[in-house]
């Protein structure tokens, strides 16, 4: 048995050259961006104006009355330099012309007569953006991450209309259990409906990959080393539920190693998913996980998840945040780390009513988990506990 953090640790700390695609932007969102990017061009590429206004020659602050030379919209050019008493209208972003000393915003400006302006308030600021005030061509302007909207919008800002990304792993997804049906069967005496198979299928694409769910198989050796073999030959990483207990019926670590799959842990001092099974065969990776659904749902987070950052390049760094306990939190038993669904209520964080890993109703209102250390039996109300935002 092996703690979970140190099971965390030789996930982490897999070495992987991830295989590298070009994308593009468009289709780069949730994807993992490789190498770090360096902008190309200045940013803004030119001086421009911060507001809609004028442009004149004199540094912010100035008062009295300009002459207006013209107009520069977004997009223009400006045509002369300004001299002395001129000013030129001039739009948001618009490029400024030489000469400029600031811009004064249109809010503090009247027309004092045919072609003339007077400034009414003075400005504290020049409003005035500089070129390379935002990014200098040749600075870094994102390293390796799972990209969001901003990132792709701070990617594109640099010109770049394709990127390289880490191949998207693929995930497939078996339920092994004699008793599983599938949603829109009936369910015979001792049935249930496979839960771990969808859930596990969708949380592997909400984390990057590319998921195919093989279906459930029943608790059989010769089927289950076909489904496996076959899951293995197609996947980077297999995620098996049910069967790797000690029951007369769990077969999911006997078929792993026939199949020559090298095991590198088995049984985490972890509640729940105490009898974890990982392994890898060569390049390939296999999470044998216990069947209750928060079981699958808290090894996908917490092993999943990190797994297929390493696959990609990156690490998996998850949301936590330290809250304080709504409540005393205890337990009977502190053999292993345990975790907890919670929720959060502002500054304080609540655990949720649940009776142990069968009960997947409690996630439907969490939002976080918390946990505690071997040997802690108790955490009171208003203590600091991190909580791992779902
Ligand atoms: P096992 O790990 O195979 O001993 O299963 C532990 C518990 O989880 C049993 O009550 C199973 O019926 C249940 N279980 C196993 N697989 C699934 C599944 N795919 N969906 C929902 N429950 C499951
Ligand atoms: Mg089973």
């Amino acid at each position: 048995m092996i703690h979970p953090d140190e099971a965390l640790a030789l996930i982490e700390a897999l070495e992987f050259a991830p295989a590298i695609e070009k994308v593009p932007l468009a289709s780069a969102l949730g994807r993992v961006m490789a190498r770090a990017l360096e902008s190309p061009v200045d940013q803004p590429p030119f001086d421009k104006s911060a507001m809609d206004g004028f442009a004149h020659p004199l540094p912010a602050g100035a008062t009295g009355e300009f002459r207006v030379a013209g107009t520069i919209a977004a997009g223009g050019v400006p045509r002369a330099p300004l001299v002395p008493g001129e000013c030129v209208r001039i739009m948001t972003g618009a490029p400024l012309p030489a000469g400029t000393g600031s811009v004064q915003r249109v809010e503090w400006t009247e027309e004092s007569g045919p072609g003339l302006v007077r400034f009414t308030k003075p400005e504290k600021v020049d409003n005035i953006i500089r070129r390379g005030e935002n990014v200098r061509a040749g600075d870094t302007i994102m390293t390796p991450r799972r990209l969001r909207a901003q990132d792709l919008g701070i990617i594109a800002a640099a010109g770049y209309a394709e990127l390289p990304v880490a191949r998207r792993p693929v995930v497939g997804v078996i339920s092994t259990g004699d008793e599983l049906r599938s949603a829109g069967e009936a369910l015979a005496p001792g049935a249930i409906y496979d839960s771990n198979g969808p859930q596990l299928a969708a949380h592997a694409e909400a984390a990057g990959a590319r998921a195919i769910f093989y279906g459930r198989v029943a608790d059989r050796e010769d089927a289950l080393e076909r489904m496996a073999r076959t899951a293995l030959s197609e996947c980077d990483v297999v995620v098996l539920s049910g069967g790797v207990s000690m029951g007369d019926y769990d077969y999911v670590p006997a078929v792993l190693e026939a199949l020559g799959v090298e095991r590198l842990f088995h049984g985490v001092l972890m509640k729940p998913g105490k009898p974890t099974w990982f392994g890898r065969s060569a390049n390939r990776f296999v999470l044998g996980m216990p069947g209750n659904p928060v079981s699958t749902f808290v090894n996908f987070e917490f092993f999943g998840k990190p797994l297929l950052a390493r696959l990609q390049g990156i690490r998996y760094e998850p949301p936590v945040l330290p809250l304080r306990l709504a409540h005393d939190l205890s337990r009977k038993s502190a053999d292993r780390v345990e975790w907890f669904p919670a929720r959060r209520e502002g500054a304080l964080v609540r655990a949720l009513p649940y009776s142990g890993s069968s009960m997947l109703q409690a996630l439907e209102k969490a939002d976080c988990l918390v946990r505690l250390e071997i040997g802690e039996k108790f955490r009171g109300a208003g203590s600091e506990i991190d909580a791992r935002l779902l």
